[in-house]
């Protein structure tokens, strides 16, 4: 048996609002791994959440971030640099767009909403990975988390399906500027699961339903199927992988037509 041993690993995770984020999900298999982690949270509002989830753990730092912010970013990676001195993963599972920009026909999508979808979902990973460079050890992993709409049209997730598209050729770039440091950088497609994000996506009841009925395996994905292939991407388990997108549905990426 192969066992993963994070003691002594320093981890980034961006984008935890409660424990059923996605982002939550990997932390909790990096926290059982052993390894320290510093969590960003986007305001105020999102630390009594934090809190809370983390409560009882060791190894935990908590420190505001938002994405769109240069000097919060500058903050948080100076924290990390005199707290930590390095870093070994970095989890970015960061998204949003305007509720107006997936409530009605992709072609209305206004120029400000592209940006604010274009700018949180997929440049911020760009920016957080050049804010970490500096600090990654040799063998660090990145990963991010996105969603089968960048490949085919998923109906209103308009404009957020451009943005996962533009976010996974990201992964390809920086995984090409950083393979030759020995950091890898995947993402994670996940099938739909229930989270605050998924809250604000127009029919989203009825499309989980749906793509539990059409996996191959006929359910859905659960969150501790996303930690579990997260902890594989951050370990040395997955050390020969690099700009891939992962799925973790079920098996519903596979299926050309559903099958009662
Ligand atoms: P979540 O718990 O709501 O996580 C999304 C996080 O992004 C929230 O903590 C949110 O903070 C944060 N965020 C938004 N704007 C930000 C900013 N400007 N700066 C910093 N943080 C910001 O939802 P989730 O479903 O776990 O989403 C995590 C990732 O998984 C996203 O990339 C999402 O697209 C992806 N994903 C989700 C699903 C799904 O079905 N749930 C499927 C595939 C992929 P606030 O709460 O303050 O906005």
């Amino acid at each position: 048996m192969i066992a993963i041993d994070f003691a002594g690993k320093n981890a980034l995770i961006m984008g935890v609002s409660n424990e059923k984020s996605l982002g939550w999900a990997i932390a909790e298999q990096l926290l059982a791994a052993g390894a320290r982690c510093i969590f960003s949270y986007q305001g105020e509002r999102l630390l009594r959440n934090l809190e809370k989830v983390t409560a009882g753990q060791q190894n935990v730092l908590l420190e505001p971030c938002d994405v769109t912010v240069e000097a919060d970013l500058e903050r948080l990676f100076a924290k990390i640099s005199s707290e930590m001195g390095s870093l070994d993963m970095l989890v970015h599972s960061v998204a949003y767009a305007p509720r107006a920009s997936m409530e009605g026909r992709f072609i209305d999508t206004t120029l400000e909403d592209y940006h604010t979808a274009m700018s949180i979902s997929a440049y911020s990973l760009i920016s957080v990975t050049r804010h970490a460079e500096p600090l990654l050890n040799s063998g660090s992993s990145i990963i991010t988390l996105t969603y089968y709409a960048s490949q085919r049209v998923v109906p209103k997730y308009n404009v957020m399906g451009v943005a996962k598209a533009a976010l996974e050729a990201s992964v390809r770039y920086l995984a090409a500027e950083l393979g030759p440091k020995n950091t890898r950088v995947n993402a994670i497609s996940a099938g739909p699961m229930r989270t605050v994000a998924a809250k604000s996506i127009p029919g989203f009841t009825a499309m989980y339903e749906k793509a539990a009925q059409t996996a191959a395996m006929k359910r859905n994905a659960t969150q501790e199927e996303v930690g579990k292939l997260g902890l594989f991407l951050l370990s040395d388990l997955s050390s020969g992988i690099t700009g891939e997108i992962s799925y973790v549905d079920a098996g519903y990426n596979i299926m050309g037509m559903a099958i009662d």
